[in-house]
């Protein structure tokens, strides 16, 4: 938490114009409750291995779309819930391999998967921040990394357009 804090902190006390972008619905949501913030520590992340959208799948070896963001992380560094909620899934799942669903207030959720450890159990109340589990390689894996999904209602969205949102929309004149 030590370096997730003061992100966290500022995220908190900043009044944003971030849901600007979205649509009406959504910007009734405090910022602090929708999953801008990120699931691993600066620290910790390594680098992204594969976007969002179409892609040849590493294993099947066909073109599927891919509906989350893999962060590469080594095994066993910290993954922490990025906005506040209510854990929905924490399970094994052929493919996801250990994987954490959270509801989030305003029609959010998000998906954690390959997990190492899991440290949250279905219907579990969750902060911001708060660590959920430990990255790992369960699963249909090539390498030990983070799939991080945002879900809009029944919709992914790509983490990279919430983040630079959010960015864009912070950054001084
Ligand atoms: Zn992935």
């Amino acid at each position: 938490m030590n370096r997730v804090l003061p992100v966290l902190l500022v995220l908190i006390s900043i009044r944003s114009t971030f849901a600007q972008d979205l649509s009406e619905e959504k910007k009734s949501v405090p910022l602090n409750l929708i999953p801008v913030f990120p699931p691993l520590q600066e620290s910790d992340f390594i680098e992204v291995s594969s976007i969002y959208g179409y892609r040849i799948h590493p294993i099947k070896n066909k073109k599927k779309f891919h509906h989350g963001i893999d962060l590469i992380v080594n095994k066993g560094k910290p993954v922490f819930a990025t906005a506040p909620g209510i854990v929905k899934k924490s399970l094994y799942e052929k493919g996801y391999g250990n994987k954490i669903v959270i509801a989030h207030p305003g029609n959010f959720k998000t998906l954690y998967a390959h997990l190492w450890i899991k440290m949250v159990k279905k219907d579990e109340k969750v902060l911001r921040g708060q660590l959920i589990g430990f990255a790992g390689d369960t699963g249909e894996v090539t390498g030990t990394h983070l799939h991080y999904e945002i879900w809009y209602r029944d919709r992914t969205i790509n983490p990279v357009i919430i983040w630079k949102t959010f960015v864009k929309n912070h950054k001084k004149a």
